[in-house]
């Protein structure tokens, strides 16, 4: 929406540019058969002294052309070539005069001349005496010099008639004569005249020289953007150009410089223009205006610009022939290109179209200035410099709009960030909040362990002890025998086991029940334990009513008085046993045995001993200790 109207403006500007440089043409007489009547006109400014001219080809002189078959009509501006004169068709080179005779008012006054470039070395004559001229003027091609140097003559003080003579001689360049508008004037008025063509001049070539700089200072610092190196070396050579045509300051920058340098320079700017400014407006549009079509003009303008360098101004002077034509349908292209992008509705389309168009409408303009048919006045720079100004605009909406979206993006960014920064806390807090529930965790895992642990050998500790009785069951037996075993074998100490068996127990069960039998087996294995008091030693159940005692590092004799105590203790328990064959009480039978381990001997040997012993007790009549003396 702004853009738009942004370039509504810039084509209104265009528009009033326009107007203002064609105001002021009116009726302005022009020359008749070699006479241009001014009687009548009132000199409010200056005027061109253009029309039809008399034109005498050779060296000739006013008698010569006093003689109608001697002169031809030309038209300036224009170049002498392809004029009739006599019998041949003029080329370009060699030389001839103009006549203009202008009828003044009888009032006397100053008047002077603003003589632009002619084709390509003149001398100027004002009532047949020489004024001035530029460059060297001969009809001898060794001898003639030429020049570009516009120049304002004073004519001095006149009244009602000037005879003007210029003397044109071309040897150097493919079209002779003038080529450009003179202009006319009173004294005052074409020297302000002037002085406005160089302030307009200064300004352009400055206006577009900043632009360069600036731009090409742009693409320095950020080269991704070829655009702007384009650009900038377009405007470069567009102030390059301006500088050599128009009052063609460059000759005085450089007062040195040769005619032929001056046209070549002139030539290459415009021959590298083209390719630069079609380039600048293809990577703009790279899907309207295709790349093979950029490369098409980069070759051809390669080629020109190669013809430029290494041949004279006679031979590359030609190739404008083919050049201006080749430049006019690669700029209708690229109207074509971006009419398409403007249809499109793509971004910048509107205003670099803008800004071409008002370049072709200034060419245009020109063309039909230079063949007199409108008077507005050479409009080319006016157009390059509103394209200028639209490129101009253009890359500053687009470096403002990438500020806008760095911006933009910058806000989102710190945006992202404050929410990123909140989700870290929040994601700190709820760490916090998981690693104190895992060591709540893991404490109650490790008090749960220990429960385990602890419940775990309780429960070991009860697989090993007996249930009835309390003391240790077989597999407690089995577990410290071994390793008593191992540790008698490794010291070579003597290991004892004492086997005791309740005698006639069978009957007991059957007199007083069996849960009286429990209670008797309870009472007696707390006897046997209560007998037994050395840390080592162990008492557990052997099975029924059976007892084994493991006795180590006690010798047999030790072994037996163990035995014989335990026997002793129980008989004293003197718990009723009607139906013993025996005594009247519980009694019990042992046997003991005792060896000293050594590799090839198990502990079973030793129960097997002890059950031997215990069996000769019962054989011996019961109520009594045996000892088996154990090979070990
Ligand atoms: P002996 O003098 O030859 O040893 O005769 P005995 O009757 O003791 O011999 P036997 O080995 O034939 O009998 C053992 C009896 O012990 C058999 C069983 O009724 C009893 N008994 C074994 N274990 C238990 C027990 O846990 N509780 C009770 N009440 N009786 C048991
Ligand atoms: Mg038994
Ligand atoms: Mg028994």
């Amino acid at each position: 929406m702004r853009s738009g109207l942004r370039s509504l403006s810039v084509l209104g500007l265009l528009g009033v540019m326009l107007l203002f440089t064609s105001c002021g043409g009116g009726a302005t007489p022009s020359a008749v058969d070699g006479v241009l009547d001014l009687r009548d006109f009132h000199f409010d400014g200056h005027i061109g002294l253009d029309g039809e001219w008399r034109f005498m080809w050779g060296d000739g002189s006013a008698d010569q052309l006093s003689r109608q078959e001697n002169y031809i009509h030309i038209d300036v501006p224009d170049a002498w070539n392809g004029y009739r004169y006599k019998d041949q068709k003029l080329s370009g080179h060699g030389s001839g005069s103009y006549f203009l005779t202008i009828l003044l008012p009888e009032q006397l006054q100053s008047y002077a001349l603003e003589f632009p470039t002619a084709g390509t070395a003149y001398n100027l004559f004002i009532n047949e005496m020489l004024i001035g001229g530029v460059g060297i003027y001969s009809s001898d091609p060794a001898l003639a010099r030429p020049a570009y140097d516009p120049q304002v003559y004073d004519l001095g003080r006149h009244s009602h008639q000037l005879n003007l003579r210029i003397d044109v001689s071309n040897h150097h360049h493919r079209l002779g004569g003038l080529w450009e508008s003179i202009s006319f004037g009173l004294n005052d008025k074409v020297a302000q005249n002037r002085e406005n063509h160089v302030a307009m001049e200064l300004f352009m070539v400055g206006a577009i020289f900043v632009m360069g700089f600036y731009h090409l200072g742009v693409f320095s610092l950020r080269t991704r953007g070829k655009s702007a190196l384009y650009f900038g070396l377009f405007c470069l050579l567009i102030g390059l150009r301006t500088l050599t045509t128009g009052e063609i300051f460059l000759q005085q920058i450089w007062p040195g410089l040769s005619w032929h340098l001056l046209i070549k320079i002139e030539y290459l700017t415009f021959y590298l223009g083209i390719p630069i400014f079609f380039l600048f407006i293809q990577i703009q549009f790279p899907d309207e205006i295709k790349k093979w079509t950029a490369q098409i003009v980069l070759v051809i303008s390669s080629i020109a610009v190669f013809l430029v360098i290494f041949s004279g101004v006679k031979l590359f002077s030609l190739s404008l022939i083919y050049f201006q034509p080749f430049s006019m349908l690669a700029m209708l292209y690229l109207i074509y290109g971006l009419g398409l992008a403007f249809l499109r509705g793509e971004e910048g389309s509107t205003l670099v179209l803008i800004g071409l168009l008002s370049l072709v409408v200034a060419f245009v303009n020109d063309i039909l200035y230079n063949s007199n048919i409108i008077q507005t006045g050479h409009l080319i720079s006016l157009g390059l410099l509103v394209f200028i100004l639209t490129q101009a605009l253009l890359i500053s909406i687009r470096f403002s709009k990438a500020y806008v979206t760095i911006d933009t993006q910058r806000i989102k960014l710190e945006r992202t960030n404050v929410a990123y920064q909140s989700e870290i806390e929040g994601r700190k807090t709820a760490e916090q909040e998981v690693l104190k529930q895992h060591n709540q965790l893991e404490e109650l895992v490790k008090e749960r362990t220990t429960e385990l642990q602890l419940a775990n050998e309780q429960l070991k500790e009860l697989s090993r002890v007996d249930g009835l009785t309390g003391i240790a069951n077989r597999r407690r037996l089995d577990e410290e025998l071994d390793r008593e075993w191992k540790r008698t074998l490794r010291e070579k100490r003597p290991l004892s086991v004492v086997l005791g068996d309740i005698d006639h127990f069978k009957f007991y069960n059957d007199t007083y029940g069996h849960q009286q039998g429990d209670d008797c087996l309870r009472r007696v294995s707390k006897a046997i334990k209560d007998s037994v008091n050395r840390p080592g030693d162990l008492v557990a159940r052997y099975g029924g009513e059976e007892f084994c005692i493991v006795l180590p590092e006690t010798s047999s004799e030790g072994a037996s008085q163990i035995a014989e105590f335990i026997r002793k203790n129980v008989r004293n328990l003197n718990i009723e046993h009607k139906t013993s064959k025996v005594a009247s009480m519980v009694t019990l039978s042992l046997g003991v045995a005792t060896l000293i381990p050594n590799r090839d001997s198990q502990p079973s040997l030793l129960i097997e001993a002890a059950d031997r012993a215990l069996y000769q007790a019962k054989g011996n009549g019961r109520d009594r200790v045996e000892l088996n003396i154990a090979d070990s």
